[in-house]
């Protein structure tokens, strides 16, 4: 295994001088040099080859010996020199001060083909940053976000990625609904890859801690390697970083509302400065359509990550972010200007997303207003979201009274369908009709435009969750079925009808299925 390795951010960002790994405060510093620990039996379950060969890997290298001794943190590669983050974070809308990658190793940065990435081992043992946990992961967290990012990436959203999934061999104890009902699961270790793994919350720490001169650092660095258009480091040069994160961060959480996805735990540490999707922890999709709707258990109070917020809280993210920045550009209006727009293009560009869903592409003033009714008929009975878009695309102009019958299946009791349902979405349909007409696009090329926007095949929270039964059981097919399926989300799959249906009435409430926790 030959890889291309760099040291770009220990090499040019000032490291914790205090070598031993035990939990602290880390100053002046935006990382601690420290080493995963050994684990007792590790076990390959899979590998990403896609992601593998972006890195210049080769199906040789994964499958030795030593790709799963390197990436289930046994061995360390020579010129690689591991390392875990600083960063704080306001965690549900409160600042938590340190936090750092408690459980996440960046083992090594690769060059390949002209592209940076780094490899963070998650689940690799205690840090700096471990605070009081155990630095471990369990199976069933890391089968969630190996398969979840990969699908991501596959459906268009900007997401990190994995590269591969291992067990540890040891266990694991969790608390997992945080109910004093701890137990033994199985341990494992995800391989993630992202161009960096920076995140709002390592410039809101120095920020908090008043050292503008490790931030002013940090933020050339992220300037110079990874937003390199944007020019030498100036008060101009900030203003545009902070505008380019604000569209990237919007442009990502548009992503999510179009698939359904929603992350669960947007603290301002869980933000990349990329405005890629980072830390899959208790996420969920959408089954029946629902604004309201949150996945995370720790969380379903207040909802404050619930789908129809998710931009909300971007904006409220950024508005933290502008606040770290600050000092280093000293001036309040154009940051305010930033966040402005954020809210003018959040509208544009989720109606231009919601018109995509539709097949509508042509100008019309009551587009809104088209859609708005839509989400209201969607709102009368639990109808899932993939289905009914899905389904959607195979409407036909001038037949709108079939519209009922197309989308039919997206109902979860069809007998709620009442009379009177049944009617608005009729009417509904007739609208829909009426403005497709106007549309100058073929009913076939409509629907080949509205099957690349809208999935066939998501990762359903109950789909994940078989695989990590199978998984607990020492079965591992279901992992590589549902990942081979969401490399071709928006094809169809005749062979894998089955992963197109609505969500069994088993998994409605259980654990894991509906409900989930940060416990991980
Ligand atoms: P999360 O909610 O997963 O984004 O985690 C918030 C913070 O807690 C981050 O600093 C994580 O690194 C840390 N953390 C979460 N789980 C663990 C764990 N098992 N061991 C150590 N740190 C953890
Ligand atoms: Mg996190």
């Amino acid at each position: 295994m030959k890889l291309n390795i760099k040291h770009t951010f220990t090499n040019e960002l000032p490291a914790d001088s205090v070598l031993d790994n035990y939990t602290r405060q880390v100053k002046e510093a935006c990382y601690s040099f420290v080493n995963p620990i050994q684990t007792k039996a590790p076990k390959l379950i899979h590998v990403s080859e896609d992601m593998a060969s972006n890195l210049g890997i080769s199906q040789k290298d994964y499958t030795s010996d030593l790709f799963l001794k390197v990436f289930s943190g046994n061995e360390i590669l020579p010129n690689a020199k591991p390392y875990a983050m600083c960063y704080g974070g306001h965690q549900f809308g409160h600042w938590a001060g340190q936090l750092g990658d408690g459980r996440a190793i960046n083992l090594l940065e690769v060059e390949h083909q002209n592209k940076q990435w780094t490899i963070q081992l998650k689940g690799a043992g205690k840090t700096p940053y471990s605070r009081t946990a155990d630095g471990l992961a369990v199976l069933r967290s890391s089968i969630r976000e190996y398969l979840c990012s990969e699908a991501m990436y596959h459906l268009g959203v900007p997401t990190t990625r994995a590269l591969s999934l291992a067990l540890t061999g040891d266990e694991v104890l969790r608390d997992m609904l945080y109910d004093g009902n701890s137990a033994y699961e199985k341990g494992a270790i995800v391989s993630r890859v992202a161009p960096s793994f920076l995140r709002f919350g390592n410039y809101e720490i120095f920020a908090a801690r008043q050292d503008h001169k490790t931030l002013k650092t940090l933020v050339d660095f992220t300037i110079k390697h990874h937003f390199p258009n944007l020019g030498k480091p100036s008060k101009t040069t900030y203003i545009s970083f902070f505008a380019e994160v604000a569209k990237r961060t919007l442009n990502m959480i548009i992503h999510w509302q179009r698939v359904g996805f929603v992350h669960g735990v947007m603290n301002t540490d869980n933000m990349s400065v990329l405005g890629l999707t980072i830390d899959y922890g208790p996420y969920g999709w959408l089954e029946g359509f629902d604004y309201g709707w949150t996945p995370n258990t720790t969380d379903s109070q207040h909802k404050r990550y619930r789908y129809g917020n998710q931009p909300n809280i971007g904006l409220w993210n950024l508005y933290q972010l502008a606040n770290a920045l600050y000092p280093l550009i000293e001036e309040a209006e154009p940051l305010e200007a930033i966040l402005e727009q954020y809210k003018t293009d959040f509208e544009t560009t989720s109606l231009a997303m919601m018109k995509s869903k539709l097949g509508l592409y042509d100008y019309d003033e009551k587009d809104a207003l088209l859609i708005q009714e839509l989400e209201n008929c969607l709102l009368l009975t639990e109808t899932d979201m993939t289905i009914f878009f899905r389904n959607l695309s195979s409407f036909k102009k001038g037949n709108a009274s079939k519209g009922l019958q197309i989308v039919k299946d997206a109902f979860y009791v069809p007998t709620e369908v009442s009379d009177s349902i049944a009617q608005q979405w009729k009417d509904w349909f007739e609208r829909y009709g009426f403005r497709l007409d106007k549309e100058t696009m073929s009913d076939a090329d409509r629907q080949l435009k509205m099957n690349a926007v809208n999935p066939k095949y998501v990762l359903r929270n109950y789909m994940a969750q078989l695989a990590i039964d199978d998984a607990n059981k020492g079965d591992f097919k279901l992992i590589d079925e549902l990942f081979q399926l969401l490399k071709h989300p928006y094809e169809e799959q005749p062979k894998s009808e089955k992963w197109f249906a609505k969500r069994p009435d088993w998994a409605r409430h259980k654990v894991g299925c509906s409900m989930l926790s940060c416990s991980s």
